[in-house]
């Protein structure tokens, strides 16, 4: 029976989660929308400036960011070029060849990208109201969520402790080999600018 119908939502508790978190999607999609409107930009073009402004240069290729958003290099390919005539972002590298420049920001972008990055305060709020144990609960079951869902294949790139060389789980606590600290109380780290992948 499909999440979506009352009478499953009423047995299990799963489809309640699933359709609370449709909700919270929806919420993301508005909010992303009304930033983007703002700006004469579309969604994904303001999601790519707010990346660029939080990721090292490594991360700010066309490629990556296909990987980021689940989209087609062309697709990526195409917001890039939008942004590029408006003078948002400037390429370093071989512009012939999409693999190798790197994108960055301009001081117009840079701008957009930091007003843009609070889009989701207003979801951030509610949040903080919340008690500390409920805020670790919540962080605890998104991050086993979201592992899954890469695993499932759902959503590619993740930067989580769960995905990374240096995260060991020993004896029920959380571990990390290179900043050499337990990753107790909400420490776990869902977009780490230290991450490994796992070879
Ligand atoms: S390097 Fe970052 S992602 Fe990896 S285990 Fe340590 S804190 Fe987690």
């Amino acid at each position: 029976m499909s999440s979506f119908n009352p009478e499953r939502q009423e047995n299990k508790i799963e489809g309640k989660i699933v359709v609370a978190l449709e909700r919270i999607s929806e919420a993301f999609r508005v909010l992303l929308w009304n930033e983007s409107k703002s700006n004469a930009l579309s969604p994904i073009q303001v999601q790519i400036l707010i990346f660029l402004l939080f990721h090292s240069g490594e991360k700010c290729k066309v490629s990556y960011l296909a990987a980021e958003f689940n989209m087609t290099k062309a697709t990526i390919s195409d917001s890039v070029k939008v942004l590029f005539l408006k003078k948002l972002i400037k390429k370093t590298g071989d512009e012939l060849d999409t693999r190798s420049f790197t994108i960055s920001l301009t001081a117009e972008g840079k701008k957009i990208a930091e007003q843009a990055s609070f889009f989701t305060a207003s979801i951030e709020k509610p949040i903080g109201r919340l008690s500390d144990e409920q805020k670790k609960a919540m962080l605890d079951g998104l991050l086993k969520l979201i592992y899954e869902l890469n695993r499932a294949g759902v959503i590619n790139i993740q930067r989580m402790c769960f995905t990374c060389a240096n995260y060991q789980f020993d004896k029920g606590t959380h571990y990390c080999k290179l900043l050499q600290t337990t990753l107790a109380g909400g420490r776990l780290r869902i977009d780490c600018p230290e991450h490994e992948f796992i070879s």
